[in-house]
């Protein structure tokens, strides 16, 4: 049994990934969610500050309107967004109900980190959502406002940086990571069968980055590349981040009991 890690986390940034909430058979994982909503709620009740981030809005419009594959045109992903965004936050407030917790929708766009009003404003918000005792501010990229062009950067580009700049922006100590593998691997073990967990990166170097692959589902989107470039903020904020299943979401528990589980992005000594 490996040693135990030591995790102090007042303050959790956690972000859940399509390939978690959305079955191969295109139908939304509430099961996943209402574990999720009875952990996050657990440690909202202990005192914790905790933040969602979570993605699928595409993935559940999807199939909320039947649809088979993925739109490509931005228009039509846009609107697929904002209905599977609706059914979302639809879904995760009666879970979080159950444990009497409300939930706090915030759709936010890259003006936060390049407009200092609007910076101040989201600010604002987290700190007012993160005093109330009941209340758990759910995060997702404002999807029908966003966009990529060469002169118009609206967009964070995927919800693994997000959710590294939520983490950043509220000074969490731990970002975990929540997707459907058991962490970062030596190689795609999808490719690879016999590629080997990593349990423990300091450093986002080049042999890092080249063992990351593609994504693994259909809905996913990131991979582990925009993961490794989330990690890369966490590092260079000095905050800690662990990337690990979410079939179970109780591995948030054993991850902040000091459990060794996935990977952990640290600079801190062990
Ligand atoms: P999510 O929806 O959780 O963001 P993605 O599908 O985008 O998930 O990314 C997770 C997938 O990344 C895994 O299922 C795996 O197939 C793939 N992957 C590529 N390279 C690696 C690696 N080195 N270690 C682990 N997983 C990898």
């Amino acid at each position: 049994m490996q040693n135990k890690r030591s995790i102090v986390a007042n303050r959790i940034v956690v972000k859940v990934g399509t390939s978690t909430l959305i079955r191969q058979n295109s139908k939304i994982n509430l099961t996943v969610i209402k574990d999720l909503a009875h952990v996050l709620s657990n440690l909202k009740k202990s005192g914790k500050d905790v933040v969602l981030v979570s993605s699928s809005a595409i993935g559940v419009g999807m199939g909320v309107l039947g649809l088979e594959t993925r739109p490509v045109k931005i228009s039509r992903q846009q609107a697929v967004a904002a209905v599977g965004q609706a059914e979302l936050m639809q879904i995760y407030n009666e879970a979080f109900h159950e444990y009497g917790m409300s939930v706090a929708q915030m759709l936010i766009t890259r003006d936060i980190i390049d407009y200092p009003e609007s910076h101040t404003n989201v600010m604002n918000s987290f700190q007012e959502l993160l005093s109330m005792d009941n209340t758990i501010p759910i995060v997702n990229e404002n999807d029908t406002v966003t966009v990529s062009e060469l002169d118009h950067h609206t967009k964070f580009g995927d919800n693994d940086q997000l959710s590294a700049i939520v983490a950043n922006l509220v000074d969490a100590d731990l970002l975990i990571m929540l997707s459907d593998i058991d962490g970062f691997y030596s190689a795609n073990p999808l490719k690879v069968p016999d590629a080997e967990l990593i349990q423990r990166i300091e450093k986002i170097n080049p042999e890092i980055i080249a063992a990351a692959g593609g994504h693994g589902t259909k809905y996913g989107t990131g991979g582990m590349t925009t993961k490794l470039k989330a990690a890369e903020l966490i590092l260079k904020h000095n905050q800690q981040m662990v990337l690990t299943n979410g079939k179970d979401p109780e591995i948030i528990n054993n991850i902040l009991a000091g459990e060794p589980v996935g990977t952990l992005f640290t600079k801190i000594p062990e």
